[in-house]
């Protein structure tokens, strides 16, 4: 069943529709709208993925020209190596330019599905059906693809939009309970960025969101899509303003990088932002008490608030970074809950010690 529709513009046109449901019972109608019938259509998804709704997706596409490409779940298989091996299926099963990729999975598999579509043949139509709460919020929407290349994260990509984004909310409920929790991690920012109301709301209604309660669930996803479409609508390619979405992500990056990436990326950005509001409050832009809440909120969705780090891998990790020796890191800062700028004056001292007020 609908439940709701956002029209997403890129570069002031209308570009694609997000559509959320309960279901996949309406992905058919919306995919008719694609001409999908005189397409062939590769449904590309993961390990994990396919056995829990594939076959939900492929009955409601029964009598079209339907193909599967599915890879080994998890990050470390977000690389040209899988790329290469789509290809492959969908030169083997003679794809041409106007057929049509399903990404069908968290971000892992959008992120590689959206760089096949815009490289395979010079572009090639795609949709994505996120399947995970960090995808349908965060990587859906806003047309960034790509893939690792050796040890750097997303290094090889392209701006590429999808024609539609599908999400059946109901896919949440097979979430594990970590990767829930990731995706609350960027659920949180879009509150504290550009959302007061819709920040304490998470708070409010925790119980019904941690409880898989659809409707709460729903609105969640809605806001926080709505939210993002803004952000990149404003800034397709990242120029200005798009960069408040990095908000808790340069100090998560290194806790991630720190911690060899066992702990979820969601988690470092909560652990991110918790440490930028010891420079937000330094700079009196936000109260203790606004940092006492956070920690709360955090606890809620089970985030772990504090952590031990090696400050020297922190350091070599992060300020040793190209953008930092430019010594114009943007960083984003709040000036009040649901308020964010971008200041290029933190230093990395006050980087230091906002990392140091999360340590146990
Ligand atoms: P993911 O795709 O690896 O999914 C997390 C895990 O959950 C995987 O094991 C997956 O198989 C499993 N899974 C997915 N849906 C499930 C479901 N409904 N039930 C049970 N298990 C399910 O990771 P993610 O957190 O969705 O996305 C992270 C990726 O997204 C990273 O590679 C990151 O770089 C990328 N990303 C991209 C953008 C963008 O703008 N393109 C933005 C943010 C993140
Ligand atoms: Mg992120």
């Amino acid at each position: 069943m609908y439940i709701d529709r956002l029209e997403v513009n890129f570069e002031n046109k209308p570009c694609y529709d997000i559509v959320i449901s309960d279901d996949f019972s309406n992905l058919r109608d919306e995919l008719v709208k694609l001409d999908i019938e005189k397409k062939k259509i590769c449904i590309v998804s993961d390990t994990n993925v396919a056995p829990l709704y594939l076959e939900a997706v492929k009955k409601e596409l029964e009598g079209l020209n339907v193909f599967v490409h599915i890879f080994d779940a998890g990050e470390r298989n977000k690389h040209l190596g899988t790329v290469s091996e789509i290809y492959d299926t969908l030169i083997y099963n003679k794809f041409d330019r106007k057929d049509i990729l399903l990404a069908l999975g968290g971000g892992v598999v959008g992120d590689i599905c959206g760089f096949v579509a815009a490289t395979y043949l010079r572009g090639i139509d795609f949709v994505q059906i996120p399947t995970t709460l960090l995808s349908q919020v965060d990587s859906s929407i806003g047309g960034k693809t790509g893939v690792d290349f050796k040890h750097y994260k997303n290094m090889v990509g392209a701006f590429y939009m999808p024609k539609l984004v599908y999400v059946n909310i109901n896919t949440l409920n097979t979430l594990p309970k970590i990767e829930f929790t990731s995706g609350m991690g960027e659920v949180i920012k879009h509150g504290l960025i550009f959302d007061k109301d819709y920040y304490y709301w998470l708070f409010d209604n925790s119980e019904k969101i941690l409880a898989g309660d659809p409707k709460a669930l729903a609105h969640m996803v809605l806001v926080s899509q709505k939210i993002k479409k803004q952000v990149v609508e404003n800034d397709p390619y990242e120029k200005g303003q798009r960069a408040i979405l990095n908000f808790g992500h340069t100090l998560g990056h290194a806790i991630e990088r720190e911690k060899e990436f066992v702990l979820s990326h969601g988690q470092c950005v909560g652990l991110g932002m918790l440490a930028a509001f010891d420079i937000c409050i330094k700079k009196n832009k936000l109260t203790e008490g606004d940092r006492d809440f956070l920690k709360n909120l955090m606890e809620v969705y089970s985030f772990d608030t504090d952590t031990n780090m090696d400050m020297e891998k922190v350091f070599e990790a992060t300020f040793n970074d190209k953008k930092m020796e430019a010594g114009k890191i943007k960083f984003i800062l709040l000036d009040g809950i649901g308020r964010a700028f971008i200041d290029r004056e933190v230093s990395k001292i006050d980087m230091l010690e906002a990392l140091n007020s999360i340590c146990k």
